[in-house]
């Protein structure tokens, strides 16, 4: 039956789609007909600059963040506009050798004329926010550490996981936090718990002012950046997911008794 179809000068593939015979063979052979992804491979994401977005609600210290990372003692390439004017980039050259994008939405949000209407206000920075964090590779989440982690922090994390960004969570202002009270692993675990969209972020409390511990938010970064980057070969991917189908098997489908089955897996982006 199958070599019938030979005759059309392609090749075919047995296939059941009831019972899955087949189709991981198919995908294989589809899988190698499908171009390189653009934009992922390992030389070329190693030659970008890393993208790195501040947010967070106003006065919480961005620019001050972004001014204690560019730093004197390092050198800034070039100052350029974003492409879109929401934000201002940055170029950093950190003295390991790696490139950092610093996107910062703080200049432009300060001007806002919408800022008159609290709502208004809110919507138009978790807008710009948002836009500044699509075009970057990690999200760098600051909040005030007396203030705490609050509703807009919320959402913008919840919306930073949905895109897949790396977070980095910085609690700045840790000068004014009062030390018999709180510790930085404390504040770690607090945040982590309200922030649970993100609960995989590394936490880091700075005080942007003095630039105490900037040097951790720097490698906390760089750390995500990589993690970020990091593409999964094919045959690891379904390796792993071999065993995890063995130790779980997928769930029924409802209203039967026939268990949902996975095929294959690849990391597509
Ligand atoms: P942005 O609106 O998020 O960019 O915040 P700014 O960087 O403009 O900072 C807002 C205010 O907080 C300024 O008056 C800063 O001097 C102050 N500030 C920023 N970082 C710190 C810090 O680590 N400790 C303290 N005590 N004040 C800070």
């Amino acid at each position: 039956m199958v070599a019938d179809f030979w005759v059309t000068g392609l090749q075919p593939h047995a296939v059941s789609a009831i019972t899955g015979t087949g189709t991981g063979e198919m995908l294989d052979a589809l899988a190698e007909l499908l171009p390189p992804p653009t934009g992922l491979e390992q030389d070329d994401a190693e030659e970008q600059p890393l993208a790195v977005a501040i947010v967070g609600r106003p006065n919480v210290g961005k620019s001050s963040l972004l001014n204690a990372i560019a730093g004197e003692e390092r050198s800034i390439v070039c100052d350029l506009s974003g492409t879109t004017r929401d934000a201002v980039d940055t170029r950093v050259t950190l003295p390991g050798g790696q490139r950092l994008t610093l996107i910062d939405t703080a200049g432009i949000r300060k001007r806002s004329r919408v800022a008159d209407s609290p709502d208004g206000a809110e919507q138009l920075s978790v807008d710009r926010a948002m836009r500044a964090v699509r075009r970057a590779d990690v999200a760098v989440l600051v909040i005030d550490a007396v203030e705490g982690v609050t509703q807009q922090d919320f959402r913008l994390s919840e919306l930073f996981a949905s895109e897949g960004k790396s977070v980095v969570v910085v609690v700045n202002k840790w000068d004014r936090v009062d030390p018999r009270i709180w510790s930085v692993e404390k504040m770690a675990e607090n945040v982590k718990t309200q922030l649970r969209h993100v609960s995989w972020a590394s936490v880091v409390c700075t005080s942007a002012i003095s630039g105490r511990h900037v040097e951790d938010v720097l490698e906390a970064v760089l750390d995500a950046g990589k993690q970020h980057r990091r593409r999964v070969p094919t045959a690891t991917l379904n390796m792993v997911l071999r065993e995890a189908t063995q130790w779980k098997a997928p769930p029924t489908q409802r209203g039967s008794l026939r268990k949902g089955r996975i095929y294959y897996a690849t990391q597509a982006g």
